[in-house]
C-alpha cells in the first residue's frame, strides 16, 4: 500500500472518493439507488480510522436497521480489521438513543434498567389510562390514542408542546391530558416506549447542556444513512449533536462546522406515513451552511433493463428532485411481468421459479420476495414449507410477536425487571392459577395508591387480610418463584435459567396439555427462543435485543430465500427479486390513496421503485386476478404501476402484446386463463364462486365483505373461533353464513363464516 491509496479508496469512483475524503465539514450525498451511498459511508469510516482522525468510539454512525448496522460493522472490519469492534456508536437512532438514555436515565425520570415497551404493551397501558379516566373505549380507542402519541413523539412534541388544537381532538379535549397521564404511568413503571427513546434523549440534551456538550465533544464524526427517512425528532436530535458547541442561537459558525455526512435518496423516501420528512434532505444546505453536496449517478447494482424500468417508473412522480442514473454494465434480462390467477398460484409459480434457479446453481441467499403487506407472506411460507424450500422472514418482530413467545418473555422480564407491571399482568394468571380479575384489581388499586409496581404491591398484600387466603398463598408461591429465579441470574447460564423458569412456572406444561393443533408449534417456538438466547452474553442483553430487533433473522447458517416487506428491503440487494401482488388496492395500497391522495400514491410509487432497484439481475413482477384480502376474495385490477413500466425494457409473459393500459393487461389476464388448466380446481376459485356470481367482487357492508348466505351453519353461539384477520374470539350470534363474533382483541364484528375456523378448546 506504500504510496498508493488503500483498496477501499481506489475502488471508488471520483465522486464517491470525494465524499469519503472530504472528512471535514458537512457533506450531503444525494443519489439514486445502488450508486454506492452506503459503500461511501463504510469507506468513509474506514478512512477516518485509517487516517487516525478519530478513535472508533468517537464516530457516530446511524443506520436504518439493526441488520444494516451489523453489516456495516462487518464491512468496516473487512476493510481495516479489528478496530471496527470499537465502534460503540454504530446503530439505529433507537439503539443509540437507548444507550445514551440508559446512561442518563435519572435525568429523564427513569432508572437505567428501564423497560422498553412494544406496541402491545403500549396499547395495554393506554387502555388502563383510558379506563382510569372513564373514557368510552369504544368511541376513543387505545389504538387511536397510541397513533396520536406516536405521531407527536415523532414530531418531537411533549405533552406540554402539543398544539392545543391537536391535543383537544381526542376524547372531547382530553388528548393532551391523556398523553401526560400516559407519560406519568410510564415513569412509574420505569418504562419507555419506542418514541420515548428519542424524545426523552432529546429532552435530556435540551435540559442538560453539560450532558449535551459531552456528546458533542465526543462525536468527532457523524454519519447517517437513509437520511431521506429521518423524522422530525431524529432530525432535531441529530442537529443538536452536530452542533459542536451548544451556542446561544441555533446557528453554526464556520469554525464549528460539524463533520456530518448524510446520504440519502429522495426517491426512496417511504416512511412519510410514520412522520419521516424528506424535506430534511432539502434543508440540509440551509441547516449546515457551506455543505458540500455530492451527486452520484453511476449505478453499480442493477443491469441495464432493470435500471431503465425503475427510472421510468419513478419519473411518473411529480414531487422529486429528479436525477440521472446510468450503468456501464450489460443490459441483462428484462424485468418480467406475469399474471396469475390468485395468490396460491402466485406462490406456486414463484416457488417453481426459485427451484429452477436453485437447480441452475443460484444461491437462495440471493433470492428475495418483497411484499407490500405482511399478510401476503403467509402464502409463501406455506408453499415453501410444502416444497421444503428454506426461507426466512425478515423484518418486523414476527417471531417475538407470537403469543407463546410474548408470554415467555414476560416471565423473563418479571424475573429481571420486577417493576415491569405489564409483563407481570400478562403472566400472573397464565397458566391459570385462580388469580382472577377481582384479586388483581385489589393489587392494582393498592399499587396505584402507593405508586409502586404490582409485584411489590402483591408482596405487601400477602401479609394482609385484603386478599382471600387461597389467593394469598398463590401469590406467595409465585413471588417466591420469582425471587428464586432472580437470585439465579448470573449464577447459571441464562438460557438454562430461562428453560427452568418456563418449566417451573408451569408454562411449558400448559402447552403440553393443550390439545389444539398449534400447541406443538408453540412448544417448538419456545425451544427456539431458549436456543436463540445462547447468542447473548446475559439476560439483560437478550431482553434489550428483543425490544429493539426489527429484523429477526433465522439463526442457522444455511442458504435461505428472504421474505420481507418492501419497507424492510430498503438498502438491501439481491440477484433475483420477486415482486408479487402488483394490484390496485394492494399496491398501491388503498389506505395510502384514501388517506393521502396524490402524495400517498407517490409514496407508494417510491416503494415500487425501491422494490425494483433491489434487484441486481432479475426482477419478476406478478399480479393476481383474484386476491383474498383479510380473508375475503376479491377480483382485482392490475396495478397502475405496471403501466409506468416502459414496454421496451419489460418482458410481459402470457401474450401481453405491448404498450400500456388496463386493456392490454385485462386481455393478458384472460389469455392467462387458458394457460393454467388447473386453476379452476384451486380452493381460491371455489371460494370466489361461493362469494358471488362468477367470482365477482363481493358486496361490502360496513367494512366487512359479506357473501351469499348458505343454509345451516356449523357454528353456534359460544363457540371459540379463529379469524384470519381478527384472531381469536367467541361467536355471539349466527345468521346464515354471517357470524357476529366478539373478538378478544378487535371487539364485536360481523364476519363471514368461511373465514372463521372453529377452535378445539
Ligand atoms: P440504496 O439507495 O439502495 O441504499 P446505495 O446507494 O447505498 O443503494 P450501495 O448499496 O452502497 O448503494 O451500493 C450498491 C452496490 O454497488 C453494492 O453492491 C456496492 O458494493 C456496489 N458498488 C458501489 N460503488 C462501487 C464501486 N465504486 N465499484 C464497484 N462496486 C460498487
Ligand atoms: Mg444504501
Amino acid at each position: 500500500m506504500h504510496g498508493g491509496a488503500p483498496d477501499f479508496l481506489s475502488a471508488l469512483n471520483p465522486e464517491q472518493r470525494a465524499a469519503v475524503e472530504t472528512t471535514e465539514g458537512p457533506v450531503l450525498v444525494l443519489a439514486g439507488a445502488g450508486t454506492g451511498k452506503t459503500r461511501v459511508l463504510t469507506a468513509r469510516i474506514a478512512h477516518i480510522l485509517a487516517q487516525g482522525l478519530a478513535r472508533p468510539h468517537q464516530i457516530l454512525a446511524v443506520t436504518f436497521t439493526n441488520k444494516a448496522a451489523r453489516e456495516m460493522r462487518e464491512r468496516i472490519g473487512a476493510l481495516i480489521g479489528g478496530e471496527a469492534e470499537g465502534m460503540a456508536w454504530l446503530g439505529t437512532f433507537h439503539a443509540i438513543s437507548t444507550k445514551i438514555l440508559r446512561r442518563h436515565a435519572e435525568l429523564a425520570g427513569l432508572k437505567s434498567n428501564f423497560t422498553i415497551l412494544d406496541t402491545d404493551d403500549q396499547i395495554r397501558l393506554l387502555k388502563q389510562v383510558l379506563r382510569a379516566e372513564n373514557i368510552d373505549e369504544k368511541r376513543w380507542t387505545a389504538r387511536t390514542l397510541a397513533f396520536l402519541i406516536d405521531n407527536w413523539k415523532n414530531r418531537g412534541l411533549s405533552p406540554k408542546t402539543v398544539p392545543a388544537g391537536e391535543a383537544g381532538a381526542f376524547a372531547n379535549g382530553k388528548g393532551g391530558a391523556l398523553y401526560a397521564l400516559y407519560q406519568e404511568r410510564l415513569k412509574i413503571l420505569n418504562a419507555a416506549d419506542f418514541g420515548d427513546l428519542l424524545l426523552e434523549t432529546l429532552r435530556v440534551f435540551r435540559e442538560n447542556p453539560d450532558v449535551l456538550r459531552e456528546y458533542q465533544g465526543r462525536f468527532k464524526y457523524l454519519l447517517v444513512d437513509e437520511y431521506q427517512d429521518t423524522n422530525a425528532v431524529q432530525y432535531l436530535w441529530l442537529r443538536l449533536l452536530a452542533q459542536r458547541q451548544a451556542g446561544a442561537a441555533n446557528e453554526i459558525t464556520p469554525a464549528q462546522k460539524p463533520n456530518l455526512c448524510c446520504v440519502g435518496d429522495d426517491d426512496q423516501s417511504i416512511y412519510g406515513w410514520r412522520g419521516a420528512d424528506v424535506d430534511n434532505i432539502l434543508r440540509f444546505e440551509k441547516d449546515f451552511p457551506g455543505a458540500k453536496v455530492i451527486r452520484l449517478e453511476r449505478n453499480y447494482r442493477s443491469t441495464g433493463h432493470i435500471l431503465a424500468a425503475a427510472a421510468h417508473l419513478i419519473a411518473h412522480n411529480r414531487d422529486r428532485l429528479g436525477k440521472t442514473l446510468f450503468t456501464d454494465g450489460e443490459d441483462g434480462e428484462k424485468p418480467e411481468v406475469s399474471g396469475v390467477w390468485d395468490s396460491e398460484e402466485e406462490a406456486r409459480v414463484i416457488g417453481e421459479e426459485i427451484e429452477q434457479l436453485q437447480r441452475k446453481g443460484h444461491s437462495l441467499d440471493q433470492v428475495a420476495i418483497l411484499v407490500r403487506a405482511s399478510f401476503q407472506m403467509r402464502e409463501f411460507e406455506e408453499r415453501f414449507i410444502t416444497l421444503g424450500l428454506p426461507y426466512k422472514v425478515i423484518g418486523g418482530p414476527r417471531f417475538y410477536e407470537r403469543l407463546e413467545i410474548r408470554d415467555a418473555l414476560a416471565y423473563l422480564r418479571c424475573t429481571a425487571q420486577p417493576a415491569d407491571d405489564l409483563a407481570f399482568e400478562r403472566i400472573v394468571n397464565t397458566p391459570k392459577r385462580g388469580l382472577g380479575e377481582a384479586s388483581l384489581q385489589i393489587v392494582h388499586d393498592h399499587a396505584r395508591r402507593q405508586r409502586i409496581p404490582l409485584m411489590q404491591a402483591a408482596r405487601i398484600l400477602i401479609e394482609t387480610e385484603e386478599l382471600k387466603p387461597k389467593q394469598r398463598s398463590t401469590f406467595r408461591a409465585l413471588l417466591s418463584d420469582f425471587d428464586r429465579w432472580a437470585s439465579q441470574i448470573g449464577q447459571k447460564p441464562h438460557h438454562e435459567l430461562a428453560e427452568q423458569i418456563l418449566e417451573e412456572s408451569g408454562y411449558t406444561d400448559f402447552w403440553k396439555q393443550d390439545k389444539s393443533a398449534e400447541a406443538e408449534g408453540r412448544l417448538e417456538n419456545l425451544k427456539e427462543l431458549v436456543r436463540s438466547m445462547e447468542e447473548f452474553p446475559d439476560l439483560g442483553a437478550f431482553l434489550e435485543h428483543v425490544s429493539l430487533v426489527m429484523d429477526a433473522d433465522a439463526a442457522d447458517g444455511g442458504e435461505r430465500v428472504s421474505i420481507m416487506t418492501l419497507h424492510g428491503a430498503k438498502g438491501l440487494e439481491f440477484e433475483t427479486v420477486f415482486l408479487p401482488g402488483w394490484e390496485e388496492g394492494l399496491f398501491p395500497h388503498q389506505r395510502s390513496l384514501d388517506e393521502n391522495g396524490r402524495a400517498g400514491l407517490e409514496e407508494e410509487r417510491r416503494l415500487a421503485y425501491v422494490g425494483v432497484t433491489r434487484a441486481r439481475r432479475r426482477a419478476k413482477i406478478y399480479f393476481a386476478t383474484n386476491r383474498r384480502i383479510h380473508g375475503l376474495w376479491q377480483t382485482t385490477t392490475p396495478s397502475r404501476f405496471l403501466d409506468d413500466l416502459p414496454a421496451a425494457h419489460v418482458q410481459v409473459t402470457e401474450n401481453r402484446a405491448s404498450g400500456s393500459g388496463y386493456g392490454a393487461y385485462a386481455q393478458s389476464r384472460f389469455a392467462n386463463m387458458d394457460a393454467f388448466g388447473s386453476r379452476y380446481d384451486t380452493p381460491g376459485w371455489k371460494r370466489a364462486q361461493q362469494n358471488g356470481p362468477g367470482g365477482r367482487a363481493p358486496r361490502t357492508i360496513e367494512g366487512e365483505v359479506l357473501g351469499k348466505s348458505s343454509p345451516g351453519s356449523a357454528f353456534s353461539p359460544g363457540d371459540r373461533v379463529f379469524h384470519l384477520k381478527f384472531g381469536p374470539g367467541a361467536v355471539a350470534a349466527v345468521d346464515g353464513s354471517k357470524l357476529t363474533i366478539d373478538f378478544d382483541k378487535a371487539g364485536r364484528k360481523l364476519v363471514l363464516d368461511s373465514f372463521v375456523e372453529k377452535k378445539s378448546s
